[in-house]
């Protein structure tokens, strides 16, 4: 039986952080054993927000690509490419534009939300308003039968469904297929300020990061506020360093630590260094991909290079029924 298609993309902004390693790139890492995955640099995308500061963009796309091939995605499993290699995408997002109301865009609940969080930035423009119709063509071009998201991407993809649907509706040719949400629990890390991890907060833990770095960083971690002294009791449940233990440590040690604290038999320092060894074990295997990665770096764009040649393939395919459709 053939397998499902998957789509996903990533805005091109640098070295990942542990978050979006957990966020995406792990199920990404897992669907492609089981799914045909198309994953894609979203590099238009960046520009709906950054467009006056593209400098570091080519730099950013590389280092993203390499932490996609650290953390075990394999092109010979997945399909990789980047947007802006493909043109089909903007001649699909200029005619999926045609047909889609300007109400379903300006009703996107992300669109008014980022609008007042993103500042400093003149966001009031043709592409921000529209940038969902330009996802609905990076997936609809793909005829992916499922999107991976989370509950607050969900507005998007059911305008994307909105958007194929009336495209088959208004030219009567079933060209595109409505993809269906896959939906997963998001495990979301805060940073080591216990705040939301963000590399503009300084607050990551990155994968790239050597075991030195690690240590450095986990050692500054906030820990439970109500614990001053070495003999006051804890509470793992209120602690950043317990949460991370949940997800880096094994199970059985992550109980003793849990009993010790709340008897102040470990102190802070102690029980960060534990967790301090065990995400470098974790992330050992991604570093070791990595230096073979960048002793060989004309290989990750071998790999773009021929993704994108398979990717477009099926976009020639598309736009020809979709050009079809609409007699042009
Ligand atoms: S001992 Fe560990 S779990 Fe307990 S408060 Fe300190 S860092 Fe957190």
């Amino acid at each position: 039986m053939d397998k499902k298609r998957i789509l996903s993309g990533m805005q091109p902004s640098g070295r990942l952080h542990i978050g979006n390693l957990l966020g995406a790139l792990n199920k990404w890492v897992a669907m492609q054993e089981e799914y045909d995955c198309y994953y894609f640099v979203a590099d238009w995308h960046a520009l709906s927000t950054s467009y006056e500061d593209t400098h570091e963009i080519k730099d950013n796309i590389f280092n993203m690509l390499v932490d996609w091939l650290a953390a075990g995605i394999d092109p010979e499993k997945a399909t990789i490419f980047i947007q802006s290699r493909i043109p089909e995408h903007a001649a699909l997002y200029l005619l999926l534009g045609m047909i889609t109301p300007v109400s379903w865009l300006e009703r996107n609940p992300t669109y008014k939300e980022k609008m007042e969080e993103i500042k400093g930035k003149d966001l009031a423009t043709y592409g921000f308003l529209g940038y969902p119709v330009l996802q609905a063509a990076d997936i609809l071009m793909y005829k992916a039968n499922m999107v991976p998201v989370g509950v607050d991407q969900l507005p998007h993809l059911e305008l994307t469904r909105e958007v194929a649907r009336r495209f088959n509706y208004i030219y009567k040719k079933d060209v595109f297929v409505e993809p269906e949400a896959l939906m997963s629990e998001v495990l979301k890390l805060l940073g080591t300020d216990n705040r939301k991890m963000s590399k503009s907060y300084g607050n990551a833990i990155m994968m790239a990061d050597t075991p030195e770095e690690i240590k450095k960083k986990v050692s500054t971690m906030v820990t439970d506020p109500q614990r001053i002294r070495r003999n006051d009791p804890g509470d793992p449940e209120v602690c950043n360093v317990y949460s991370f233990h949940k997800i880096f440590t094994p199970a059985g040690e992550t109980a003793n630590i849990c009993a010790s604290c709340k008897k102040a038999e470990i102190g802070c320092t102690d029980c960060k260094a534990i967790l301090a060894e065990n995400l470098n074990r974790y992330l050992r295997p991604m570093q070791e991909r990595r230096s073979l990665i960048l002793a060989k770096p004309e290989k990750v764009w071998e790999a773009v290079d021929e993704g994108t040649l398979k990717a477009q393939k099926i976009a020639k395919a598309t736009m020809k029924e979709v050009q079809e459709a609409i007699r042009l």
